[in-house]
C-alpha cells in the first residue's frame, strides 16, 4: 500500500491540538451558512435583471483559480507531495487555495492528512461510516462527512500532522493572512464587477454570484467528495477505507471524484488514471511541469497503476 508523502509522524503526539478561538468559530457557521442561503435568495430575484454576462464570466473565473488553489495547491503539492515547485509558485499556490475559503492553509493540509492516515476509522475527520451502517447511521455519516465535521470545534494538532508547513515563514504568514484573503476573494469580484460594467449595480451582482455563490459550489463540490466519494460510486483500486470514485463530479472538482484511485496512491500527481477518466488538476500540474514551473512530478505509470487494481 501506498504512504503518504507527509514527514514521520510520532504515534505520541496527541490527535487534536486546542479548540478554535470563539471568533474563528463563529466565523465558520457564518461562511457555511450565508453563502447557500444567498443563492437561494439571488435567484428569482435576479432573474432577467440581477444576473448578467460579466458575473457569469467572473464566477467561473473565480472557481477555477481557487478551485485549483485547493486541489493543486493545498490537495496534490502541499498534503501529498506529488511534484516540486520553487518559492512564488508555492506562495501563488497557498494563497490561491487559501481564496476558496475552506480554512487556513495549517488546518486544511493537517485535517487532510489525518483522514488519509485513519481514512473511514476512528481519527479520521470526516469519515460518513463513523455511526454504523443502518439507513439512519448512514445519513448521520453523511452529514457529518459533508459538513457536520466543518462545524466541529476541535483542531486537527499541526504539530503532529504538518510541521513541515510550520516550519516554513512563507506558509505562517499566508495561514495568518487567511482573514484579508476571505475579504479578497470576494471584494475582488465585486471590484471587477463594478469596472468592467461602470456601475455601483454590476458590483452588487458581481458580488453575490462570483463572490458568495462561487464560494458556496466550491464548498458543496469539495465536501461531496468527503461525503459522495466514501459512500456511493466505482472501487476499481484496492485502498484501505471505502474510497469511491464518482465520475458525475469530475469537472466540477478538477479531477478530485477520482477518490478511490487517490486513496490507494495517494502521492499521485494525477487521480484520473484509466481511459476517459478527465483529471483537470493533473492537466494543469503537466502544463507547470512543461513551463518549467513544477518538477520532480509522481506520475502514474502503468506498473504502478495495475499493482492497485483489484484483481
Ligand atoms: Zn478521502
Ligand atoms: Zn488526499
Amino acid at each position: 500500500m501506498a504512504e503518504i508523502a507527509a514527514p514521520p509522524q510520532s504515534q505520541s503526539k496527541p490527535l487534536l491540538g486546542g479548540k478554535r478561538p470563539l471568533a474563528a468559530h463563529v466565523s465558520v457557521y457564518v461562511f457555511v451558512i450565508v453563502p447557500p442561503l444567498a443563492l437561494l435568495v439571488a435567484i428569482p430575484f435576479a432573474w432577467g435583471w440581477g444576473l448578467g454576462w460579466h458575473d457569469v464570466v467572473l464566477a467561473v473565473m473565480f472557481y477555477v483559480i481557487t478551485c485549483l488553489g485547493v486541489t493543486v495547491g493545498f490537495h496534490r503539492y502541499f498534503t501529498h507531495g506529488s511534484f516540486k515547485t520553487g518559492r512564488w509558485v508555492r506562495i501563488a499556490l497557498a494563497v490561491t487555495g487559501s481564496m476558496a475559503v475552506q480554512g487556513p492553509i495549517l488546518h486544511w493540509v493537517a485535517d487532510h492528512r489525518r483522514h488519509h492516515a485513519f481514512a473511514d476509522r476512528e481519527g479520521d475527520p470526516h469519515s460518513p461510516w463513523l455511526f454504523g451502517t443502518g439507513p439512519a447511521a448512514l445519513l448521520r455519516g453523511f452529514w457529518h462527512a459533508h459538513l457536520g465535521w466543518v462545524l466541529a470545534r476541535e483542531l486537527t494538532n499541526q504539530r503532529r500532522f504538518a510541521p513541515d508547513l510550520m516550519a516554513d515563514r512563507d506558509m505562517r504568514v499566508v495561514h495568518r493572512l487567511f482573514g484579508p484573503l476571505t475579504v479578497a476573494t470576494l471584494a475582488l469580484p465585486a471590484v471587477l464587477g463594478g469596472l468592467l460594467t461602470w456601475s455601483g449595480w454590476g458590483a452588487v451582482t458581481a458580488f453575490f454570484w462570483a463572490g458568495l455563490v462561487r464560494v458556496a459550489v466550491l464548498h458543496h463540490v469539495t465536501w461531496s467528495v468527503n461525503s459522495i466519494c466514501h459512500m456511493i460510486g466505482d472501487r476499481p483500486f484496492a485502498a484501505r477505507d471505502r474510497s469511491t470514485n464518482v465520475w458525475p463530479l469530475a469537472i466540477l472538482s478538477m479531477g478530485e471524484s477520482w477518490h478511490n484511485l487517490h486513496h490507494a496512491d495517494p502521492t499521485s500527481a494525477r487521480h484520473g488514471v484509466r481511459r476517459g477518466e478527465i483529471d483537470i488538476s493533473a492537466r494543469v500540474i503537466r502544463i507547470l511541469e512543461l513551463l518549467r514551473l513544477a518538477h520532480d512530478v509522481r506520475w502514474p505509470d502503468a506498473a504502478r497503476i495495475s499493482r492497485f487494481r483489484k484483481a
